[in-house]
């Protein structure tokens, strides 16, 4: 799907969480969760709705404070970085696409790349092609949203997230919006940006994408990490109670 000459990505770098706890209210919602994602390599998080895999997923680029814990990127605390440029290192994939509907395809993606990396327009808009063609849409670049299929549309905010040139990306239920039909080209994309090296963290329901692209599995329930382990592990060989019982519910 990217083309020819586009360089190997290969420089995601490793992601880990150390006793990630936070209550809203009195709705202890992560309960000390850990989680290493070595460089280059995909993790999955699965599990119930409202186990926390969403906020867990927050708490890596700090859209939201955990109360206490950690995370590590390349092995360094983020907490004291810089927000704004943590989501750079660390780019986001929604289940809604989020695109502004009144610009272009490559005015969604030039407009952070002037504003928060400084780009001249020409060096934003040569990227914004670049990324545009890795995810086989670059002859999409002068439409709008709206033009698009909601497949398509979340292709275009996975190129804008990877403009930034990000060192983690992290996807929460990024196909879960998404007609049936249209499914199978946002995972190819996922499954294509992580041949080329990216550290990936996601939170889905495709539990074909967690086998064959994963090299770990998480899952959550009421906000903890009850199991993790390889696909197979997982998959074939569930422990808990509670992990056979979903995975009897969604297989
Ligand atoms: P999941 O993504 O696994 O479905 P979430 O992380 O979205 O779970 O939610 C976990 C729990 O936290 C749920 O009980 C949810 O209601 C609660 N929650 C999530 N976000 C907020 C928030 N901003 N304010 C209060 N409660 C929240
Ligand atoms: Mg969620």
């Amino acid at each position: 799907m990217s083309a020819d000459n586009a360089p190997t990505r290969g420089r995601g770098v490793s992601v880990a969480t150390r006793d990630i706890r936070l209550a809203f209210g009195n709705n202890q919602v992560l309960r000390g969760v850990d989680l290493d994602v070595p460089a280059g390599s995909v993790a999955c998080v699965i599990g119930p709705s409202g186990s926390g895999k969403s906020t867990l997923l927050r708490t890596v680029n700090r859209l939201i404070e955990p109360d206490s814990g950690d995370v590590l990127l390349d092995g360094r605390s983020v907490l004291k970085e810089n927000p704004d440029r943590l989501r750079q290192r660390v780019g986001m994939v929604f289940q809604h696409f989020n695109l502004f509907p009144h610009k272009t395809v490559r005015a969604n993606i030039t407009l952070g790349l002037t504003r928060l990396r400084g780009l001249s327009k020409d060096e934003a808009a040569a990227r914004a092609l670049r990324e545009l063609d890795r995810v086989g849409l670059a002859h999409k670049a002068d439409v709008r949203p709206s033009h698009l299929s909601g497949g398509q549309q979340q292709r275009v905010a996975i190129a804008r997230a990877l403009a930034m040139d990000p060192e983690v990306m992290l996807f929460d239920e990024s196909t879960s919006a998404l007609d049936p039909e249209l499914v199978k080209g946002v995972l190819g994309t996922m499954a294509d940006l992580a041949a080329d090296g990216m550290t990936m963290l996601v939170v889905t329901h495709e539990m074909g994408f967690a086998r064959s692209v994963s090299q770990q599995v998480l899952f959550m329930d009421r906000g903890s990490v009850v199991e993790a382990g390889s696909p197979e592990r997982i998959f074939e060989a569930p422990e808990s109670g509670r992990l056979q019982r979903f995975l009897s519910q969604v297989l």
